[in-house]
């Protein structure tokens, strides 16, 4: 049996301020990448959700490109509920089935939160995370007003879980003029079942400046460095393209391998394999494999980078060198930085590039083929 089609759409198009500075808090930064790329890499690293789109308010189209790059989004409405609606209609329009709709305010989601929550729409079609509520509530305002009974009380957390059309159309019928705090209670108002399943306390909401600096705490605290590296080489031939970095580089030869042979993009796919100790190219990618035949060494790449933010790492650096006679590096060299920038989602300016002959000595000095090696730096739970 197919596994239906799971996106996962993230609200992120408030333009709220609570949480001090002038820029909306998504785009702000926590452990050097806007809070938004934290959610956003937990959820595209899960095997179960087979694409992630994010909703955005109109205006803030280039803020989204800078965090996150060329990605899949919409854009949403004056309300929340309008945002969502947009998100939800084009998932259904690429033919998903089911969605996970999450808040950009809640950076850290567990693996095991989305696996439950996936495992629950086998039943309903509806499922939220929830935690219980472990302080004494009471209304007031100035003065203590009656204690209200917590039994039976949840705190409901994001990212909730759906079958696609059932929440589009519990939107549809939800009456306009009054706003939802969540989509779990207009899908419930519409009828629909939805599951109740264990949240996370990483999943806490960030809202006030404090709330940044909680959260930034936890990173430091929880997270160590790693640094590993990884080399490569291919021969040179007549006949084939030349790939580096992923950037196609005219010269008169190019690298034979099975797949596109981009030396670069295996040296720093196996420096990242590395910090995780997860063995090599060869490891994840067979050569004796026909299908990976010619193929992109991109998608090497972003294997690797997923391993690592499945882990809840953090790619902090990358730094290569190129090992050839010919051609120049030089005048590509900023187009390659950009190129494997995008594909890890990261700022240029934590990809280096640099480039040294061998004094024509040895293979690499005879143009017979290119090395490569990089080192890479992450930060991963401790
Ligand atoms: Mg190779």
């Amino acid at each position: 049996m197919t596994q239906p089609r799971t996106a996962a759409l993230i609200v992120a198009a408030g333009q709220g301020a609570r949480s001090g500075g002038d820029i909306p808090k998504q785009f702000r930064l926590l452990g050097g990448r806007p809070l938004l790329w934290h959610s956003w890499r937990a959820l595209s690293a899960h095997p179960a959700i087979d694409a992630v789109s994010v909703v955005v308010a109109d205006g803030q189209q280039a803020a989204l490109h800078a965090a996150l790059g060329d990605i899949p989004f919409a854009i949403g409405g004056a309300t929340r509920r309008d945002s969502v609606r947009a998100g939800l209609a084009s998932l259904h329009e690429q033919g998903f089935e089911r969605a996970l709709i999450h808040d950009a305010a809640r950076p850290f989601v567990p693996a095991g939160v989305i696996d439950r929550l996936i495992t629950a729409l086998d039943r309903a079609p509806g499922a939220v995370p929830v935690l219980p509520v472990a302080d004494t509530l009471a209304r007031g305002d100035a003065a203590l007003g009656e204690t209200v009974d917590r039994h039976g009380l949840r705190r409901i957390q994001t990212p909730q879980a759906f079958h696609l059309p059932a929440i589009i159309a519990a939107h549809d019928a939800w009456p306009n003029g009054t706003e939802a705090t969540d989509d779990a209670q207009v899908l419930s108002r519409a009828g629909g079942a939805v599951l109740l399943v264990e949240g996370d306390a990483m999943l806490e909401k960030i809202t006030y400046p404090a709330d940044f600096a909680a959260a930034e705490a936890r990173l430091n605290a929880a997270m160590c460095a790693r640094s590993a590296i990884g080399f490569d080489v291919h021969r040179l031939v007549e006949g084939e393209e030349l790939w580096l970095g992923g950037v196609r580089i005219p010269h008169d030869k190019g690298l034979s391998g099975h797949s596109d042979a981009d030396v670069a993009l295996h040296a720093i796919t196996d420096a990242l394999l590395g910090t995780i100790a997860a063995g090599d190219i060869g490891t994840h990618f067979p050569p004796s494999d026909p299908q990976w035949r010619g193929a992109d060494s991109a998608q090497f790449l972003d294997h690797a980078a997923s391993l690592i933010a499945a882990k809840g790492g953090i790619i902090d650096f990358v730094d290569l060198t190129l090992i050839c006679e010919a051609p120049k590096i030089g005048p590509h060299r900023e187009a390659i930085r950009a190129r494997i920038a995008a594909l890890l989602r990261l700022p240029p300016d934590a990809i280096s590039v640099k480039a040294t002959t061998t004094e024509r000595l040895g293979f690499t000095g005879r143009g017979e083929g290119i090395a490569a090696q990089a080192i890479a730096t992450i930060r991963i739970p401790a």
